[in-house]
């Protein structure tokens, strides 16, 4: 079936669909004759292929993933900071088939039939599911800052997926003189790791320091208050006095455009001219999602956190950043948490049994120095009336904590997340 034959098909099933005359020729597998198909191999879509096979070894396991190489974001202000090279964000999945029997797919996931439960790669063959796992990560909104888009993001770094974008904007710190301004903007809320901007500021303060003392630090943010706020404050103080510049939009309102030749930021109020700039734009769910229609208008995809099967479409199930699971942060540690609960309750699913209730947690760690680091955590219930996720447990470093022993669970919870979730 040619590719406007098939856009025309599926038209046409999702029209049936929609009269209830669901035009699916077979009946869903169940137990451990089912398939299921999980497309992102990222923290979260690694987990739940690991969790799916443990819960259940006879299930038949896909993993889909476009990229050769997984760089971990996590970490990556780490690279940026010069203390790793990029290569130690690595993450392999091969234990995933070697181990625990998975089938890695390398592929570009282009579509997915939800009425025949397929998932169609870039070379046109059909994958076949009973459910679908969707963890496709984010994609910058290129639309939403006047004067920042794709062609932009080459030389003004996001650097908010790991990989080249990392060391582009590493190599812009190493080349530039000392006494220069790095701009970092931060965008609102819901984005990619909350506390990672001024994670970034202070492991950025932390390289000038050393090298080029006479530099600042510009974060002019689309937020009034950020996560573990008073810490960082804290710790900028102690550790950089007079480096880093919160700037809240309360104080210069929103950006009204960047000009990419004078690398400038322009606000409501003011200007600011950067010698790096960093743009951290608005995010939403990825591409995949956003085209089968998982996505409602805040561009993220809506799930029932029961089963994080999705609200819009049925035995499609959505974890990580892409999915809406609010109150709970997008990290990797949420991502992880979410995918062993979809796991759970798919093979609990295909055995007609009923998902018992959720509990997650997450627990997000930032470095401000190599031994010192600070935390915020919180755990999630499922409140059935309103198929949400409340938090009834939660807090952040206490200000009179040894940040020294934060930075050594940081490190050993970078190495077990990593272990946990790529299979190792
Ligand atoms: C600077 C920075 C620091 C961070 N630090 C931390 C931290 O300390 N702690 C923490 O918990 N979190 C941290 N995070 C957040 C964390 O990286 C993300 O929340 C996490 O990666 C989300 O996992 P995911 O599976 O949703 O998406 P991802 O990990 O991005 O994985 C998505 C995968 O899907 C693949 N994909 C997408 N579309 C397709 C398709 N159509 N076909 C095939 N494959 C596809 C992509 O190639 C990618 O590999 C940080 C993020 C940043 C930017």
């Amino acid at each position: 079936m040619s590719g406007i034959n098939r856009r025309k098909f599926l038209k046409l099933a999702g029209t049936l669909g929609a009269l209830g005359l669901a035009a699916c020729t077979t009946a869903p597998r169940k137990g451990s004759k089912a398939k299921v198909v999980i497309v992102g191999g990222g923290y979260g879509g690694s987990t739940a292929a690991k969790y799916l096979k443990l819960f259940n070894p006879l299930l038949d396991v896909t993993l889909v993933e476009k990229m050769k190489h997984y760089y971990s974001c996590a970490g990556s202000n780490e690279v940026i900071s010069g203390w790793h090279d990029l290569d130690w964000l690595l993450r392999s999945r091969d234990g995933l088939q070697t181990k625990l029997g998975v089938k890695l797919v390398k592929a570009k996931a282009v579509e997915i039939d939800p009425q025949n439960r397929l998932v169609i790669l870039k070379d046109g063959s059909e994958l076949p599911y009973d459910r679908l796992v969707l963890s496709p990560g984010v994609d910058m909104r290129f639309d939403a800052i006047d004067g920042y888009d794709l062609k932009t993001s080459k030389f003004i770094p996001h650097a908010w997926k790991a990989g080249k974008q990392t060391t582009l904007l590493l190599n812009q710190l190493r080349a530039m003189r000392n006494g220069g301004v790095v701009i970092i903007t931060a965008p609102a809320s819901p984005y990619r790791c909350p506390p990672g901007p001024y994670e970034r500021a202070s492991l950025i303060a932390n390289y000038l320091k050393q090298t080029k003392p006479r530099s600042k630090i510009i974060i002019i943010d689309a937020k009034t208050q950020f996560s573990k706020q008073e810490l960082f404050l804290k710790g900028w103080q102690d550790l950089y006095p007079g480096m880093i510049e919160w700037i809240s939009s309360a104080k210069e309102g929103q950006i009204d455009h960047i000009n990419p030749t004078k690398l400038l930021v322009v606000t409501e109020f003011n200007s600011h001219r950067a010698d790096v700039l960093n743009v951290i734009p608005p995010q939403k769910a990825g591409w995949l999602a956003r085209k089968t229609e998982l996505a409602d208008h805040t561009r993220w995809c809506p799930v029932d956190p029961h089963s994080f099967e999705s609200t819009l479409i049925p035995n499609i199930h959505i974890i990580g950043d892409a999915c809406i699971a609010t109150p709970m942060p997008k990290s990797a540690f949420s991502a992880n948490s979410q995918a062993k609960i979809c796991a759970a309750a798919i093979v609990d699913l295909l055995n007609d049994r009923q998902p018992g209730p959720p509990s997650l947690i997450n627990h997000c760690y930032s470095f401000l120095a190599p031994d010192y680091a600070i935390s915020i955590n919180g755990v999630y219930e499922y409140s059935g009336t309103e198929r949400q996720l409340v938090a009834t447990a939660g807090g952040v470093t206490p200000m009179n904590a040894d940040r020294q022993l934060e930075a050594k669970f940081a490190k050993s919870w970078r190495d077990n997340i990593s272990a946990d979730s790529f299979g190792g």
